[in-house]
């Protein structure tokens, strides 16, 4: 018998080019300093802080009740796909079959099977900074290169010209996200329409990812690329979730809206790695999408009531600059101001100090692709959001101070 040369774990390319979510990795260090005693307050979440609605939650009680604990098909049971089909239906108008429906383990699991069963080694994908840290993971998972587009500084606005400007003939895909994750931003619909458009027009496949959809603040509305014309629709994925809608991340149901062939090839790669989502989760998303919707918009005043503190806030702390999120619930400020005067040099390295000195937990705005920013969740009550701001704005004090 031969043996192994070596005992040591030795990774494979495709693991050793991604990286561990850097927001993760925040998190943890959070968790290291809970651990040893200190009240640590966390803008880091990009997860709601409300519970499940409680009708939801029945339903699932229900499922247990009845057994409904087994494998359902690969794809997701009809039922929640006719949900999600009403929900569109109602929302945009727009129909979709239900072999247009892939419902997965979260939106994440969506848009991983989209990207891997589209994108080839050496295909380009278009991506607008700043972005969601996992569209750049994914797609160099699959062997394909992310191609970061420039937006606008600090109001982070795309349009359909920055898209045109760095298309190649290796672009494939582009992936919208709006409202995004971590600015804020919503693409007007109209602006939006003619994005897709050119990138249409250059052959590209669009991945849509709306799993903040019904989190905009007026005179937003939400939007969704559901709601564009066959012609367009017809190269575009909807991802769509209902972790942060419902405040139910934990249960792990997303779904995709896609062309019947693109979600085929889906369906493939999901039935041979997790096959459905929870069977229980499925029965509680079905009473999310078509059961009463009172919870979502009082989530969203919530938020509303948060951002208007907090964003304010923020712009009186001197060096600090931030534009009102128009959707989602993170503020995704301009640090430079503070990095010119501190000789702290870096997004990453003014978080970690915030951290240990104040212990804050906020994002840096590099690991979203955006140097210069933070990114603070305002899934986090009022008063813990007051006392993070009294802290952060002491803590700079005193560095200015230095
Ligand atoms: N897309 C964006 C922009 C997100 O911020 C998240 C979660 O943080 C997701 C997708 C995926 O959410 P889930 O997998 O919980 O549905």
């Amino acid at each position: 018998m031969t043996k192994p040369a070596t005992n040591s774990f030795i990774r494979s390319e495709r693991a050793q080019a991604m990286e561990c979510s850097s927001t993760l990795v925040v998190l943890q260090k959070a968790e290291n300093l809970r651990r040893a005693g200190h009240d640590v307050i966390d803008f880091g979440p990009g997860e709601p802080d409300f519970p499940t609605p409680d009708n939801i939650k029945q339903a699932a009680f229900r499922a247990i009740e009845q057994n409904f604990t087994r494998y359902t098909p690969a794809a997701g049971t009809l039922e929640l796909k006719q949900a999600i089909i009403n929900y569109f239906l109602k929302e945009t108008g727009t129909r979709y079959e239900p072999a247009e429906v892939i419902v997965s383990a979260g939106g994440k699991q969506s848009i991983f099977n989209g990207i891997i069963t589209l994108i080839n080694p050496g295909d380009e994908v278009l991506i607008p900074s700043p972005y969601w840290v996992t569209f750049p993971e994914i797609v160099t998972c699959a062997g394909g290169k992310s191609i970061i587009i420039a937006t606008e500084p600090n109001s982070f606005h795309l349009t359909a010209e920055m898209l045109e400007a760095n298309i190649t003939p290796r672009s494939k895909l582009l992936i919208l996200n709006s409202p995004s994750n971590p600015s804020g931003r919503v693409i007007a619909p109209d602006e939006f329409e003619r994005i897709v458009r050119v990138a249409v027009e250059h052959g590209l496949w669009i991945i849509s990812d709306e799993c903040y959809y019904q989190f905009t603040y007026a005179p937003h509305k939400p939007y969704s690329a559901a709601s564009l014309p066959h012609e367009l629709r017809s190269r575009i994925l909807v991802s769509g979730s209902f972790s942060k809608t419902y405040a139910m991340t934990g249960w792990r149901i997303g779904y995709a809206l896609a062309p019947r062939e693109w979600i085929e090839e889906m369906v493939k790669i999901q039935s041979h790695s997790t096959s459905n989502p929870s069977s229980i989760g499925q029965k509680a998303a079905v009473e999310a999408a078509s059961g009463a919707q009172e919870s979502v918009a009082g989530m969203l005043d919530e938020y509303a009531r948060r951002r208007n503190y907090l964003v304010p806030a923020l712009n009186a702390i001197p060096g600090i600059e931030c534009v009102e999120p128009e959707g989602a619930f993170y503020a995704f400020p301009s640090i430079k101001g503070v990095l010119v005067k501190s000789g702290i040099k870096t997004s990453s390295d003014l978080s970690e100090h915030l951290l240990e000195k104040a212990h804050v937990v906020v994002t840096a705005g590099s690991a979203f692709g955006a140097e210069g920013y933070l990114r603070l969740s305002y899934a986090t009550s009022l008063d813990t959001l007051k006392r993070g701001i009294e802290r952060i704005t002491n803590c700079l004090e005193q560095l200015a101070g230095q």
